[in-house]
């Protein structure tokens, strides 16, 4: 099975080498709109005005405008052209191009990307070496940020033969994990601080009057932040994805339905953690098909809280107050949580050998 990993990382353009993108993302988006436009004509349907003046093409690498002609054409083979949206010309842009030798080279701490030489690279994680990226895209975010994300294939590695390293973890506030060893996982400061600080700001917001100078400002600074945290995120669940899979072969873990939990509850930290999870089990899940390693997900509906991981009862009376199991059958006592992650272990492991017995 084929296998693409993305690398993201944030690139510095000068000044002029901003202009140079930005025509980039000005030609691209005007094409896309102008292919639009000529399929819409094609079937007598209303077109927009064109924007104006016209962008001059000399300039846009052949590979880009290629790409752009490709991706409107898959695009239109999948969806009607009625239902495609024409590009509007926010704070916004990226370009996406097909990697040549001679569309991105990396030598550090500079790259050369679509024909606009030395622009700065902030390698924050390793650059995957002596591999060439099938394509990269360049963006630019709402607050002025330019980033590439460089696509790779990647060869995944061979199953691990006899999986010994096994762990369960069992998502519990206030904590993002509790593990079957008994560890606990806090939130990382960063998250918890940005979800304070966003949570003022949008009071500070929606006292304001819409539209006013002060009203763009603060928008920006929110989603400045909101960028911020995410990138901060990604960072941190990365790296915590890592150790996991270097430390373990089998993790196992609760199927919950994350998007249904954060709908129930308003509460916009339980958002904000619910999401974090979501990415971090999307993480685990892709790196383990990389290292040859098993994520395995738990039904929702196992009782893992209520069972005794000691004698396997089934206390149906637990209440979500009591912290402390304690089994009225054989007299253990023990962390709610912790219980709580080792039969999601056990269940895991059963789940997981029954699978391999049929392979
Ligand atoms: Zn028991």
């Amino acid at each position: 099975m084929a296998h693409y990993l993305s690398y993201k990382y944030r690139i510095c353009p000068s000044t002029e080498q901003k202009e140079r993108l930005e025509n980039i993302f000005v030609q691209t988006r005007y094409l896309w709109n102008r292919l639009l436009s000529g399929e819409l004509k094609k079937e007598k349907k209303k077109v927009p005005s064109e924007e104006s003046p016209e962008p001059d093409f000399t300039g846009l690498p052949p590979s880009i405008r290629e790409n752009v002609l490709k991706s409107f054409r898959f695009t239109l083979n999948h969806h009607e052209a009625e239902t495609l949206h024409f590009h509007r010309d926010d704070k916004r842009g990226g370009f996406t191009c097909y990697s040549e030798p001679s569309s991105f080279r990396l030598h550090e701490p500079f790259a050369d990307i679509a024909g606009i030489p030395n622009i700065l690279i902030i390698l924050h994680r390793e650059f995957p070496e002596k591999r060439r990226p099938i394509n990269f895209t360049v963006t630019k975010t709402k607050t002025g940020e330019y980033y590439i994300s460089l696509l790779f294939y990647v060869t995944p590695e061979p199953p691990v033969s006899s999986p010994k390293r096994f762990l369960g973890l069992d998502y519990s506030m206030p904590y993002f994990f509790i593990d079957s060893l008994g560890r606990r996982l806090k939130y990382p400061n960063f998250l918890e601080e940005s979800v304070v600080r966003i949570k003022k700001m949008e009071i500070s917001i929606s006292r304001m009057k819409k539209n006013g100078k002060n009203y763009e400002k603060k928008r920006m600074q929110i989603a400045r932040i909101y960028e911020h945290s995410a990138a901060q995120r990604r960072d941190y669940l990365q790296r915590l994805t890592t150790y996991l899979w270097e430390h373990y072969d089998v993790i196992c873990v609760e199927d919950l339905d994350l998007i249904e939990m954060s709908r129930t509850r308003k509460s916009y930290a339980r958002n904000v953690y619910n999401q974090a999870y979501r990415e971090f089990i999307e993480y685990l899940s892709y790196k383990a098909a990389l290292k040859g390693k098993t994520l395995v997900k738990v039904p929702r509906y196992y009782p893992s809280s209520k069972r005794c991981s000691n004698c396997g009862h089934i206390n149906n009376s637990l209440s979500i107050t009591e912290r402390t199991y304690r089994c009225p059958r054989c007299g253990m006592s023990m962390d709610r949580d912790v219980n709580a992650a080792i039969n999601i272990l056990e269940k895991g492991r059963a789940m997981f050998r029954h699978v391999k017995d049929f392979r």
